[in-house]
């Protein structure tokens, strides 16, 4: 162990993820959610390599630069905003603010026909796991963690708060993906897992629901909660979708025809799993713009 908390963090962050990935993959065996569903699934290997590894790296890069030439021009981080706190309320700071502009902006994505256009993919497949979390459109990708991690260097953040934020986001990010049989009670009305985030890639819900990624408080408190009892008919979209990493790409900016209106949400049933704010759910939720 280094007392560089950076370079620390530098061999952590991958051992966690790694680790991470790897226990996960052992529980969808063990509990699956999804029974059935095949480790090789269609696509796993664009998810991999286009999406995890090659697009992450790349787009790291370019936001890292972008982070450091913004701050460069404004010169902001030598206000040193949050560097005299604690590292871990930095890392707390960060991961709730973010958390709510990634709930919100996720919500507008699904009402608005063109910013669906760079969350299709990460929607598209019939096979939600572990990994395919990690497929988002580059524009997407490029939009969310400028937000997210510029901030963090403009505040004159440690610099291991980035690495922590990047290892809790793809620890999280697999989580809630997982095909895992997660029944968490009550501990589902705040932190998110399978058991919500599977239903927001549900097949029959058009409108969408749930879309926290990692404090399920926010749709249980802004009416987006959805939590049956039952499981979804299947995952993905009806609209046919490429199989590969450029097609997926350039499909976001191709000529299309109009959204169908999204259809009603299914009846929820089982009334014992709804959350503490019940009675708020789906409101405001069937705007034409909603998909
Ligand atoms: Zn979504």
């Amino acid at each position: 162990m280094t007392s560089d908390p950076f370079a620390t963090w530098r061999v952590l962050s991958p051992v966690a993820i790694v680790g991470a990935a790897l226990i996960l993959i052992a529980l969808e065996r063990r509990w699956p959610y999804t029974r059935g569903q095949r480790f090789l699934r269609p696509g796993l290997g664009v998810d991999l390599i286009g999406y995890a590894l090659v697009q992450s790296y790349l787009l790291g890069i370019v936001i890292t630069h972008f982070s450091a030439w913004l701050d460069g021009a404004s010169g902001l981080s030598r206000l040193h905003l949050v560097s005299a706190w604690p590292v871990a309320a930095q890392v707390a700071f960060f991961v709730v603010t973010h958390d709510l502009y990634i709930y919100l902006f996720h919500r507008w994505q699904h009402r608005s026909p063109l910013l669906w256009r760079i969350h299709e993919a990460h929607h598209a497949t019939a096979d939600v796991d572990w990994l395919s979390g990690a497929r988002s459109h580059a524009l997407e990708i490029l939009i969310n963690q400028t937000i997210e991690f510029a901030p963090i260097v403009l505040l004159g953040a440690a610099p291991e708060v980035t690495l922590i934020k990047l290892t809790l986001d793809s620890m999280w990010g697999m989580y809630i993906h997982a095909n895992i049989d997660v029944r968490s009670g009550r501990l589902q009305w705040l932190i998110n897992g399978p058991e919500m985030h599977r239903w927001h890639h549900a097949i029959e819900i058009r409108d969408g629901v749930n879309f926290a990624t990692k404090f399920a408080w926010w749709d249980w408190l802004l009416g987006t909660a959805f939590r049956p009892a039952r499981k979804p008919s299947g995952f993905g979209i009806t609209e046919p979708f490429p199989s590969g990493y450029i097609a997926q790409q350039i499909h976001a900016f191709l000529p299309r025809p109009p959204i169908p209106a999204p259809a009603p949400l299914p009846d929820p049933g089982d009334a014992e799993v709804r959350g503490p704010f019940s009675e708020r759910r789906f409101t405001g939720m069937n705007s034409p713009w909603m998909r």
